[in-house]
């Protein structure tokens, strides 16, 4: 890890000075690689059945308050098809752990859009999967996976996620390195008991593994969990930590989240100017959108409302710096 413990924590506190060379460094380091460009990843949320518990999740198992919805092959065809139309290349897929997305269904789905679609990226954002299942879905075409690691604190790991183990989350993500993957992961920032000193150790964790995207936004209580009574995540600790993510990784591809863009359109336009380089518009046709809230009063940004802000967008693959200089597959 490049920066001292002490810095760390002082950083994301606002106790050190001087904290505008970090902003200015992560700017820098940004266009050095991607230019003035966010890209844009179309979201398309695909089922809001999953089998875990996450205290923080308002689809988690144990809410019985919602509709749940799981879309159909075809509609997940359908809905990449009318965003390919409007440009999009890539394409982020993700839902809860659904069960019912066992290796033989997603294959067909993935072997569909890469054979109708030869120009296109596809990320896949649907849990622990075994090796095996992620060594076939890439062997298929899928480029990249997103799983957030949500904390290397044990104790707090296990508080939030009841029957899940740390061990296996980090086994998976160093599986998908080994594959081949572009990787993300990330964590909540604001989250019930989490100290400086752990969101320091996730930093620690992101250098070691050096993932190609970083994920990273806000706490906001869903009305539906355990923790509906917490505040929200600190918007100004977390544009921080995104730029020392860029100081740390400076090739990352790290999103301006959706969560940070319902906490704050200031600040997510921040992200985007010191930091962050990609946003993800949802796709998801209108009837599910609102049967997935993993938090509330989720506010999406359109590509309208970006061009809007003076934003230049690319609706290009998108891939990590160091993949473009390989063959594309
Ligand atoms: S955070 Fe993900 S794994 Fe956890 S309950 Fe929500 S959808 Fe399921």
């Amino acid at each position: 890890m490049k920066f001292s413990k002490d810095y760390i924590i002082g950083f994301i506190s606002g106790e050190v000075e001087n904290g505008q060379t970090q902003f200015r460094s992560s700017k820098f380091l940004k266009e050095k690689y991607y230019g003035d460009k966010v890209i844009i990843r179309g979201l398309l949320e695909i089922s809001n059945y999953c089998k875990n518990e996450c205290l923080y999740c308002g689809i988690n198992s144990r809410n019985n308050k919602i509709t749940r919805y799981r879309m159909t092959s075809k509609e997940i065809y359908n809905s990449i098809d009318i965003a390919y139309k409007n440009g999009y290349r890539s394409f982020v897929i993700q839902g809860g752990d659904d069960p019912f997305f066992r290796d033989k269904v997603l294959l067909e789905i993935v072997n569909s859009l890469k054979t109708n679609f030869d120009d296109i990226a596809i990320t896949l954002s649907l849990g622990e999967r075994s090796y095996d299942s992620y060594k076939k879905l890439f062997d298929e075409g899928v480029d990249r996976y997103l799983l957030r690691h949500e904390s290397v604190n044990k104790e707090l790991y296990s508080l939030l996620h009841p029957n899940q183990s740390l061990e296996n989350r980090i086994k998976c993500l160093y599986n998908l390195k080994e594959i081949g993957y572009q990787v993300g992961t990330g964590f909540m920032v604001g989250l019930p008991s989490q100290s400086y000193e752990d969101i320091y150790k996730d930093l620690e964790f992101i250098s070691d593994l050096e993932p190609e995207m970083v994920g990273i936004g806000p706490f906001i209580p869903h009305k539906d969990t355990k923790l509906k009574d917490y505040k929200r995540g600190n918007t100004d600790e977390l544009l921080r930590i995104l730029v020392l993510i860029r100081n740390i990784l400076p090739k990352a591809l790290i999103p301006a989240t959706t969560a940070l863009g319902t906490a704050s359109n200031e600040k997510h336009l921040m992200a985007l100017k010191y930091s962050a380089n990609v946003v993800m518009p949802n796709i998801t046709p209108n009837s599910y959108r609102k049967k997935y809230q993993l938090y509330n009063d989720k506010k999406s940004k359109t590509v309208e409302e970006l061009i809007t802000k003076g934003i230049k967008i690319s609706k290009e693959k998108g891939d990590h710096y160091d993949f473009r200089k390989k063959l594309y597959r």
